[in-house]
């Protein structure tokens, strides 16, 4: 395979496997191989897949602690013609990962940036959850502190849009706790975990029965997770909405569901799939 190697003074940003070594890509290996430094967020922990990779690398350490200043060195590197090979500990550096302010620093001094796509936890989440709704917003981490954590989730209680988490193992009950308190219970998600690995469980479930759902079993609690929240029903966020919302309350009282949002969505002019959606919520809502 051609490696697009040739010029020098490129940053390479080239995602990982997130648990499963089989999913690095051959361009990732080639590049990985082929670039005069590789900057990782744990040079040990990376050692070790480019050595079972049987590639050997020149590291350089980039985290969070020293971050600003090695993006300059780097810059510095990139313009003397290096070419650098960016990752982080697992998936897609520069999401919920350090690499942002390297790649930053690149722009600004006119280094040409080229992303090698690849493993990403909130990708493959999303693309196994069977989530309906076509948009969705990505947050990543909230804030720890509980208070901190409510004034985050406040802010996203209304958006019409699925939202998606990270989340470390040991935190997992708190945080839904806390997603159920600030959305309600009627609000499905999904607990991914341990995406590519062994122990990987994809889990949907309304808010209101999470919490039960992981102090079931100690082992849903344990690994990585990543956490999809369907979006606010869109009754509460624009006019359209509250015209379809009001309108099927009046259907719903006489006609099945499938009728009642076929009919909604008539005479609403919106679409029979989200006619039927906020349906099936406004049902749930009323049921618990
Ligand atoms: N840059 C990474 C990416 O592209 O997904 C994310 C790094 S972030 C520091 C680590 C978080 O990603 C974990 O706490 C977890 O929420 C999520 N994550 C990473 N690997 C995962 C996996 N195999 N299964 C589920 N979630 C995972």
């Amino acid at each position: 395979m051609a490696v697009d190697m040739q010029t020098s003074g490129t940053l390479y940003v080239v995602a990982t496997p997130i648990g499963n070594l089989g999913d690095i890509s051959q361009r990732a290996i080639d590049t990985l191989r082929h670039a005069d430094l590789v900057a990782a967020e744990d040079t040990r922990h990376s050692g070790q897949l480019l050595a079972r990779l049987g590639i050997p690398a020149h590291f350089v350490a980039l985290h969070e602690h020293n971050e600003q200043g090695m993006a300059q060195r780097l810059v510095a590197d990139l313009l003397a013609g290096k070419s650098i090979a960016l990752i982080s500990d697992a998936g897609t550096p520069a999401i919920s990962d350090p690499g942002t302010l390297l790649v930053a620093a690149a722009h600004a001094a006119g280094v040409t940036v080229v992303p090698l796509p690849g493993a990403n936890a909130a990708i493959a989440a999303l693309s196994a959850a069977g989530m309906i709704a076509p948009h969705w917003l990505f947050y990543g981490f909230l804030p720890n502190k509980p208070v901190a954590r409510s004034k985050a989730l406040a802010a996203l209680a209304d958006l019409p849009y699925a939202l998606v988490f990270y989340e470390a193992p040991h935190r997992i009950v708190e945080c839904v706790a806390a997603l159920a308190a600030s959305f309600g219970n009627t609000r499905r998600i999904t607990l991914a975990r341990e995406l590519t690995k062994l122990f990987e469980s994809i889990h949907s479930l309304p808010l209101g029965e999470a919490v039960a759902w992981l102090e079931a079993d100690a082992n849903r609690q344990k690994g990585e997770f990543v956490l999809i929240v369907e979006g606010a029903p869109i009754a509460v966020v624009d006019e359209d909405g509250k015209r379809l919302h009001d309108t099927l309350t009046i259907l719903l009282e006489d006609l099945p569901l499938k009728q009642a949002a076929q009919l909604a969505a008539k005479l609403t002019g919106l679409k029979k799939n989200v006619a039927y959606e906020l349906a099936l919520r406004m049902r749930d809502a009323a049921q618990t």
